[in-house]
Formats: structure tokens, sequence, C-alpha cells
């Protein structure tokens, strides 16, 4: 699933692309990912794309005439450019975007889950309204400090894996980087919110900042100006890295599966040296 690195990237590498560009039509190919009717999605037509931004794990399109287009790409939805008229008829294809650059700005998915989504708003009111109302801090923003990571685990009391990816607390990390943090932090995933000690919170709040920060730096470096399709698995280093050698301690990475979520992590440096039962496995088991 893409997350704040990826999708930061995504925007910067996407903005010189379609920016001021004005879009000529659009083409629905998946009954699934339009989310909103009104305004119709007709009303694109003729309007140009004044900015592109981030929101969490979100795109948001500001365009002309007073309209508000967000893009949740999901597991498996990416974007690409492609010359106007090319692959129009893709399997993959969940809607496309012609341009009067000459080219198709098309939101495609990539595996067989499609549940990218489009909702189209009337400027200012996406705010308010789903996916973007109720969305938290933004990590690498000024607003996210020590203090208020604090008051938030008090607030909510679960396991920190689980609170990392919430959202409504902190934008933009999903499953990968959140086992990114807890290990850069040397935390343990199923640890509780309210039992972290002050010295614990402020850990977990510089390993946010830092583990993003330079996921950032190198998403940028490996794309290069284009437009990420895939997370880069050399970027990682525990999830998706299980039975390979922790960097900094040499332990076997574990992985515990739940709820069709994998978590890594290294029992030396973040569980006291245990390893926790596969869940999934004592499931079936029984
Ligand atoms: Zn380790």
């Amino acid at each position: 699933m893409p997350e704040l690195p990826f999708v930061t990237t995504l925007v910067e590498n996407l903005r010189p692309l379609v920016e001021g560009h004005a879009i000529e039509d659009v083409i629905v190919r998946s009954v699934y990912v339009l989310k909103t009717v009104d305004p119709p999605v007709a009303d694109l037509k003729g309007r140009r794309i004044a900015d592109v931004r981030r929101r969490g794990k979100l795109l948001v399109f500001d365009l002309t005439g007073g309209l508000s287009m967000v893009m949740h790409l999901r597991r498996n939805g990416r974007l690409e450019i492609r010359p106007s008229g090319k692959g129009r008829t893709a399997r993959d294809l969940a809607i496309t975007f012609p341009l009067d650059s000459g080219t198709d700005l098309r939101l495609i998915e990539i595996g067989p889950k499609k549940a990218a989504s489009v909702w189209l708003f009337l400027a200012g009111q996406e705010n308010g309204r789903e996916p973007l109302a109720g969305l938290g801090v933004e990590p690498l923003s000024a607003e996210f400090t020590p203090a208020g990571l604090a008051s938030m685990l008090r607030g909510e009391k679960t396991q920190l894996k689980r609170f990392l990816t919430l959202q409504r607390y902190i934008v933009g990390i999903g499953n990968a980087f959140a086992d990114e943090i807890l290990w850069e932090a040397r935390l343990s995933p199923q640890a509780m919110t309210t039992a972290l000690d002050p010295e614990e919170v402020a850990r977990l709040h510089v390993a946010v900042v830092t583990v993003l920060e330079e996921a950032v730096a190198a998403h940028r470096k490996t794309f290069a100006g284009a437009l990420p399709m895939r997370e880069p698995l050399q970027l990682l280093r525990v999830h998706r890295h299980g039975k390979e050698p922790c960097p900094r301690c040499g332990t076997m990475i574990a992985v515990i599966y739940y709820e069709n979520r994998e978590t890594y992590y290294c029992p030396t440096c973040q569980a006291g040296g245990r390893v926790y039962a596969d869940r999934r496995r004592s499931r079936l088991l029984k």
C-alpha cells in the first residue's frame, strides 16, 4: 500500500506533468472507482489542474472553477501518464483523464483487489467529508510534537502497531512504515500505547520523523522524477525482510501474521528476546 514517502514522491513527480493542463474528457472504466455522484464526473471536462497535493496517503487535485478531486490509491491503485489514447481499454484501468497536453492521466489497479477510489467535491467541502474528514496530524509537520504524541497515546489504548496505522492520530503510515518506525524506536509492535514511559514516547516521536524523512529522501532518489509504481523493498530494513538478519544486531527478523497483515520485528531489539506466537497458525491448528 502506498504510504507517505511513496505518495509524497508521486505528487512531486506528477506535478510538472499535469499542473496547468485541462482535463478534456473522463473515461470511467471501473464501476467501483467513483465514490460521489454530485457534482457529476462530467463536470471535470474543461477544468484545469491548478495544484496536486498530498494529505496522508491521499491525493487532492485542486481544479479551476471551484472543484476538488480526491484520490485514494489504497493497496493496488497507481497513477501513470501515457500518450493520448494508448491502452484505453486495458483491463487494469480504473479511470482515465485525457489532458490537453496530449497525454492521458490514468488510474490503474496493479492487483486483483479493486479498491482505488475517486471523490469529487465543490472546492472547500472536501475537508469536512469522507475520506479527508477525521484525518490526524501530518507527521512531518510542525504540529507533530512529542507532547501531542504523548496525549494521543494516552487517548487510545491499543497496540503500538495498530495505533500508528489508524490515520485519525497520525496520517500517512501504513503496514510497512509502522514496522520500520517501531524497529527504529526499538519498541514492540504489541506494546500497549498506554504503557510507554516518557523516554519511550520521545524515542517513538524521533523514530516517526527520522524514518519518514529518510524514506522520502530515498524515494526521491530512487524514482528520480519518474512516477513510482512499486515500493522498493531495498529501502525497507525489516518489513518484508523476514528470516534475514536484523541490520542492527543480526538476530533473524520474525513475522506475525494477523488479519491479512504481516508485522515484522526484531525479537532482540524490540521484544526482549521473545518471539511472539504466530496467531494465524495457532488459529488454524485449533
Ligand atoms: Zn535487532
